[in-house]
Formats: C-alpha cells, sequence, structure tokens
C-alpha cells in the first residue's frame, strides 16, 4: 500500500510537529501530517477571512453553482474517494458509497431550496405605511469545522457544504485518525472553482481544534459529549455561536404487531451499521413481551446470514472497527454486563483473522439499566434486547438515557408508531427504518434539548439557517410621521389609538 502525500491544496506551512495516519485493517502506515500549531491556524482562518466577501457577493445561487460542480466531481471519482475512505476507517465499501450517496442528496436538496430560504424577507412593520421591516439573512465569516473518523466524508462535509452555500468560508479539523479524506476534498473543491482559501484544512490533534475555536466566527463540532462540552466552554468565552452534534445511545422499540423479520433485519441493519460506530446506531432493543420469543427467534436467524469481511463489494455487511481504543471500551461492557447476569447469544469475540479490529456482531439478553453497555454509549457492534409488558415500560426505558439522539420503532400501525414517537425524547424518530433521518439532507437532526447529545440543528432549513445571522433594516416611509423631537408626540399617540382599534379588525 503507497504512503499518502499531502494534497497539494495543503500550503499551510507545517509545524515541527508530525502526526501518522494508518490503516485499522492492515496497520499500515497510509502518511504522515503536520500538526498545525496556533499560528498557523491563525493564518489559515486569515487567508478565509480576505477570501470570504468575494464568495459572499456570488450569491447564493452563484455560491451552490460551484458546490454543484464539485458534487458532480465527487460523484465521478466515487471509486477514488471510496477508496480513500476505506483505508482510513476499515469500513465497507457500502458504507463508504453511503456517505457520497448523501452528500449527493444533500446538495440536490440545497440546491431546490437554499435561495428560497435564504432570501430576504419583509416582515410585519410597526404600523404599515408608516414603516417597513426586512430582514436580510449574513454569513457569520469564517465557520470553524471540527470533525469525526467515523464518517470522514459525510460528517467532515456535510456541514461545511451548508456553511458554504450560506456564504461563508470554512476551515476544516478533521480528526487526526482520518484527515485524507478531507484533504482529497478540499482539493477537488477548487479543482470544481470554489475560490482559493474558501475552503481549507488544518491537520492535528485536539490542540489544533482548539486554536481553530480561537480565531473563526461559528464553530461547527460533532463528536463526543466530553470533547463537545469544552469547545462550547470556550465558544462561551469567546462569545461566539456553536453547534454540537454528539454522542448517543439510541433505543429501538419492536411493537406487538411489527413485522418480526422486518423488524430483525432493521435492528441489525441499525445497530451493525459502520461496525456499530455511528452516533444514531441503534444500541438497545426494548421487545414487547408477545413478540419477544419469535423476534429473538428472526434476530438470531437473521444474525447468522451477517458477512464480516475486509474485502470489497457491496455484498458485505461490517467492516473492521477504526479505533482499538472504542474495541477495547466494547470487551470491557460486554465483561460487565456479563458479570451482572448478562447473557452472550450471538457473537462476543474479536476476529483477528480477519483483522486486528475486527468484533464479532453480538447480541446480549437478560440486561438491565444498571448495566453501562445500556447507558454509556457503545461504538461498536453490540445489540442488547431488553423484554418489556407494555409500550409505557418500553417508552420509559427509552427515555431512561442521559442521551436523545435519535430513536427507531418497528410497527405496523403508523398512526399508534407516530403517537408513540411523540413520547420519545430524542431529536428524532424514525418508524420502520432505521437512521432513516440521518439520509433525510431536508429534514433537521441533531440533540433533543437538556440531554446530552448536543445543540443546534444540521440539515434542513434549519441546518442552513445556523450558518447566517439575521440583519433586520427598518425604514421609516416618511408618509404617515414626520420627525418630532419625542418618540410620542400627539400625532403619534393618536394613530397609535387608531391602530389599536383596527388591528381587531384588519389583518395587521
Ligand atoms: P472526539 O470528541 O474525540 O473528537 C472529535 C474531534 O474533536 C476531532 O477532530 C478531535 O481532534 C477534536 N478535538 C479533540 N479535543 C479537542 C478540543 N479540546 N478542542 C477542540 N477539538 C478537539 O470524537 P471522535 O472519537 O472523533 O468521534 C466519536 C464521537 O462522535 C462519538 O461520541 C459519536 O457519537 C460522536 N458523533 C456524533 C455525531 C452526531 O451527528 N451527533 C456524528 C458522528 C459522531
Amino acid at each position: 500500500m503507497t504512503v499518502l502525500e499531502p494534497p497539494s491544496v495543503q500550503t499551510i506551512p507545517p509545524s515541527a510537529a508530525a502526526f501518522r495516519v494508518t490503516n485499522p485493517v492492515t496497520g499500515a502506515l497510509i502518511g504522515e501530517l503536520p500538526v498545525h500549531n496556533s499560528e498557523a491556524v491563525a493564518q489559515a482562518v486569515r487567508r478565509a477571512r480576505d477570501a470570504q466577501p468575494a464568495w459572499e457577493a456570488l450569491g447564493v445561487k452563484g455560491r451552490m453553482r460551484c458546490i454543484d460542480a464539485f458534487n458532480r466531481l465527487l460523484w465521478a471519482r466515487r471509486d477514488r474517494i471510496i477508496e480513500i475512505i476505506r483505508r482510513e476507517t476499515g469500513k465497507t465499501e457500502g458504507g463508504a458509497f453511503t456517505e457520497v450517496l448523501v452528500m449527493d442528496l444533500e446538495t440536490l436538496y440545497y440546491k431546490r431550496h437554499a435561495a428560497r430560504l435564504l432570501r430576504r424577507q419583509w416582515r410585519t412593520p410597526a404600523y404599515p405605511m408608516a414603516n417597513n421591516a426586512q430582514v436580510a439573512y449574513r454569513p457569520y465569516g469564517v465557520v470553524g469545522l471540527i470533525t469525526p473518523w467515523n464518517y470522514p466524508l459525510l460528517l467532515g462535509l456535510c456541514d461545511a457544504v451548508q456553511a458554504l452555500i450560506a456564504g461563508n468560508a470554512v476551515v476544516i479539523k478533521p480528526s487526526e485518525v482520518t484527515p485524507y479524506t478531507s484533504l482529497q476534498v478540499i482539493e477537488w473543491m477548487r479543482e470544481a472553482g470554489l475560490p482559493d482559501d474558501v475552503a481549507q484544512v488544518v491537520t492535528g490533534l485536539g490542540a489544533t481544534g482548539a486554536a481553530l475555536i480561537d480565531h473563526v466566527d461559528y464553530v461547527s463540532f460533532t463528536g463526543s459529549t466530553a470533547t463537545g462540552r469544552k469547545v462550547a466552554v470556550r465558544c462561551a468565552e469567546r462569545l461566539i455561536p456553536c453547534s454540537l452534534e454528539l454522542g448517543g445511545k439510541d433505543p429501538a422499540i419492536v411493537t406487538a404487531d411489527a413485522d418480526m423479520d422486518d423488524a430483525a433485519r432493521c435492528v441489525l441493519t441499525g445497530a451493525l451499521e459502520n461496525a456499530g460506530q455511528a452516533c444514531v446506531s441503534t444500541e438497545r432493543v426494548y421487545v414487547e413481551a408477545a413478540v419477544y420469543e419469535p423476534f429473538m427467534r428472526a434476530l438470531t436467524d437473521h444474525a447468522q446470514r451477517v458477512v464480516m469481511s475486509s474485502g470489497g463489494g457491496l455484498g458485505v455487511h461490517v467492516g473492521s472497527m477504526t479505533n482499538e481504543r472504542e474495541l477495547i471500551r466494547v470487551e470491557e461492557q460486554i465483561a460487565e454486563a456479563v458479570a451482572m447476569g448478562a447473557k452472550v447469544i450471538v457473537g462476543g469475540k474479536r476476529r483477528p483473522d480477519i483483522g486486528p479490529l475486527f468484533f464479532e456482531p453480538t447480541i446480549l439478553t437478560d440486561v438491565t439499566h444498571d448495566m453501562r453497555l445500556m447507558r454509556d454509549e457503545t461504538f461498536g457492534p453490540l445489540i442488547p434486547v431488553m423484554r418489556v409488558e407494555s409500550l409505557d415500560e418500553a417508552v420509559k426505558l427509552a427515555n431512561d438515557s442521559e442521551y436523545g439522539l435519535s430513536a427507531a420503532i418497528y410497527s405496523k400501525n403508523i398512526r399508534e408508531a407516530r403517537r408513540l414517537a411523540r413520547r420519545i425524547v430524542a431529536g428524532d424518530v424514525t418508524i420502520n427504518h432505521p437512521m432513516l433521518t440521518f439520509a433525510t439532507p431536508g429534514a433537521p437532526m441533531g440533540g433533543a434539548p437538556g440531554r446530552q447529545s448536543g445543540i443546534g440543528r444540521r440539515n434542513g432549513a434549519e441546518g442552513l439557517l445556523r450558518f447566517v445571522s439575521p440583519q433586520t433594516v427598518t425604514v421609516d416611509t416618511g408618509l404617515v410621521f414626520a420627525p418630532h423631537l419625542s418618540h410620542t408626540p400627539p400625532r403619534v399617540i393618536a394613530v397609535a389609538r387608531l391602530m389599536h382599534h383596527l388591528r381587531r379588525w384588519l389583518p395587521l
């Protein structure tokens, strides 16, 4: 395997330190990249700040044309980016392809809707005829994006694209585990016509991410809750806004009227997505007692057909884990649960014969909420299942978590399932298909209020509008009120009284 050179676009001067990126499947060195220090980060942000006004001046349609051209290039070169993603993460070919696919859906959505979402709006004035009010959505300037390793293309880029469409310049600090995907993509953005310095990448460890917060005007962070909290504190100190997409402990509820085969397949797909290393993967399952036995039969039956391999092809369901730290956490959670009475009924072991970080899809029963397996985030292919006596109990247990990112319901009665969804504390709920919101760029996703899964929303109108600040311009027409030394001269009071009465009858 060849060692990758940093793409030529990486013009930020390297600092003395460097870090190594390795392939999790083979252990081979992929390459070595500079750790950008605070000064290098400041320089990148300065260049982005200089480039931003011309980018904003292109208008949303001009910017969208560039993003669309980039997306077409990405699609045409998908085999290359899939290869880079897989080399950095060890994920399956299908998993890497999904990242390209969702980026394509996102571009298509904003191509249709961005101009309408960002256009200036007239608002109800204080007194019609006397004055008017217009709101314009202005970009913040430079958005810093700090991203994780589990979806290096999608999560490295989906927020960046939304920030760019909104008129900002962006500086991305990708995870030190998977930086080459972002570096490649930024090079292609330039090739597709994005002006120099409008989109840049700085590489490094946590300290590089922290330095980025010190210079940008807005931070979009995706990663763990622990780091997200530090990011939020620093943003608060600087009084700059941020959005935080953090961890999850997503429940799935299987109701008595669900199709058992479909529910079992969906639970497996939802839990094993990216070898379980997804913020919105299913991490705990609650099954109504009436169907517990047939569901478990279907689940274990379908689990036998799951294909785990380091090879390519769309027939592979589970690839390597990316991070040994997460694998060790998975093993610790299983060991603790078993010591407390849980049973492993499928899997439970590493598979060094396939690769150093492969772990078998693992189904556990007899689990309780005292176990860390049911409370802490699991980044691995674990499926703990609990029998519940009623849907009320299922909702109570589903909500018994410090997280509130996503949830899934399996049921044939969609009306009842929607009602159930409204009782679950989560930023999104999917019915009869796991992780569907994640692949729906028109709909917002993010953490529920009061929980530890984040602040703000990505995707949809909400995701785009987080990257702009509304600026209101109000105008006195001079038609009704002449300038006066007081805000409340007799004429204004007379008009105000009249309007107070008229407003009951007129649509003002
Ligand atoms: P992480 O928090 O360890 O790292 C995320 C990024 O933050 C990396 O680029 C890292 O270098 C940087 N960083 C580390 N310390 C920093 C600091 N002090 N200041 C600024 N930046 C710093 O997370 P990870 O292990 O890369 O990703 C896994 C986590 O991400 C999981 O908890 C997962 O649930 C979460 N995640 C959430 C979503 C979502 O949409 N809600 C999506 C994917 C992953």
